[in-house]
């Protein structure tokens, strides 16, 4: 086995040994990552970080989607860099845009609404478009029974993502600053996990205004028993009254008068078992979110219904938390694991410790809400 060139001893291993897991079988996952041309620095730069921490040793598939036709550039630019197969694909029109029951003219007048607003991102159309597409299928449950030849499909259904079981969402941007030497999806596979996060975070409560009523109107109506998870997010006290007051926070209610504190798995960083999301169960509550038209009217992201979606339907020892394992930044967030690391014994950052703020760049009151949740 090849090593990466940065001592493995300079990180936290958290009980994983790399030789447990070099007997794993080889999963049937792969790593996807949806992207713009313009995107390709950020993606090298991603990938590169992939590959030197995790893939250099597992060589796993990357999958690539684009709503738009890729350029030679992007795919030799990335195929450079990956050490496993490289697959190149589109998502045609009819999956990257409005479904037909919504009202694109009214949906269009909402989505300029909330981006003089100043809503982040709200003003994108394209912004939209994305979080159905990783929220939701357009093939509808019941219809669906088992693998389709259906060339339509959202993520878990594209034709390039169709005969896996696990994935890994990546983005342009991201950064591993640890080497991660287990494999994931043998871990997941073993310990019988559906869905892994590394960073809880809060959401932009102005995207999700009707959101949280609507998940749990559906959860009273269909008598899903809500698992601890689901508490989590329930907490009248997570803010004080004015600070809610003030940024309008109010309207995030059940029936019950109970406030959705926010919290939801960041998921720009997912490892997911994608038989989840083919299930029945998935999707229908997307269905029923989506006839409702919230990606549009409001700015429903896919991380906070995929949240709701697991917390709701998955058993919580089904839930697992990598983020003390997998050291993972996003943005200025990083994922406690990364945090935790004293700088005598840290992991081989990639960019100099000044210029992230480390400490605290991930949301405290969400780890320990889910960390509580899960203890059984
Ligand atoms: P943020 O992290 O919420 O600020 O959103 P990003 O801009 O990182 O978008 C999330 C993911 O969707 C990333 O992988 C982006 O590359 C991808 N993405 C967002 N908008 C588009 C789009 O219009 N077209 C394509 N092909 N990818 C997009
Ligand atoms: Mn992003």
């Amino acid at each position: 086995i090849h090593v990466n060139k940065t001592p493995l001893t300079s990180c936290r291993t958290n009980g994983h040994s790399l030789d447990d897991d070099a007997l794993a079988p080889r999963q049937n996952a792969t790593i996807l990552m949806l992207a713009r041309n313009d995107d390709l620095e950020e993606a090298v730069d991603a990938l590169s970080s992939f590959e030197s921490q995790f893939n250099h040793r597992y060589h796993y598939p990357v999958v690539f989607l684009n709503d738009e036709q890729w350029t030679d550039e992007f795919m030799q630019g990335v195929s450079s860099i990956v050490s496993g197969q490289t697959i190149f694909d589109t998502i045609s029109p009819e999956l990257w845009g409005y479904p037909d029951h919504v009202d694109q003219d009214a949906a269009r007048a909402h989505i300029k609404e909330q981006g003089d607003r100043g809503i982040v991102h709200a003003g994108q159309e394209s912004y939209h478009h994305m979080c159905r597409f990783y929220s939701m299928s357009d093939i509808p449950s019941q219809a669906h029974d088992g693998p389709t030849n259906n060339a339509s499909g959202k993520f878990y259904d594209h034709p390039a993502i169709q005969s896996y079981k696990w994935y890994w969402r990546i983005e342009p941007g991201i950064s591993f600053d640890c080497p991660i030497n287990f494999d994931p999806f043998a871990y997941m596979s073993r310990e019988k996990k559906r869905y892994a996060y590394v960073i809880a975070l809060q959401e932009v409560g102005s995207t999700v205004r009707s959101l949280y009523r609507v998940v749990s109107d559906y959860k009273d109506r269909l008598n899903i028993i809500p698992s601890r998870y689901w508490d989590a997010l329930v907490d009248p006290s997570w803010a004080p009254f004015p600070i809610r007051w003030l940024l309008r926070l109010a309207p995030y209610r059940d029936i019950n008068g109970d406030e959705w504190n926010l919290c939801h798995f960041w998921n720009n960083f997912e490892i997911a078992d994608l038989d989840f999301f083919r299930e029945e169960g998935y999707r229908h509550m997307m269905e029923h979110l989506d006839e409702l038209g919230g990606f549009y009217y409001e700015r429903w992201g896919d991380a906070s219904v995929r949240s709701f979606a697991a917390t709701l339907l998955l058993k919580p020892e089904e839930i697992h938390y990598f983020g003390d394992d997998i050291c993972y930044c996003h943005g200025d967030f990083c994922s406690p694991g990364t945090n935790l690391l004293d700088t005598q014994t840290s992991c081989p950052l990639e960019k100099p410790l000044e210029e992230k703020d480390w400490k605290g760049s991930y949301n405290q009151m969400c780890h320990e809400k889910f960390r509580k949740a899960h203890v059984l």
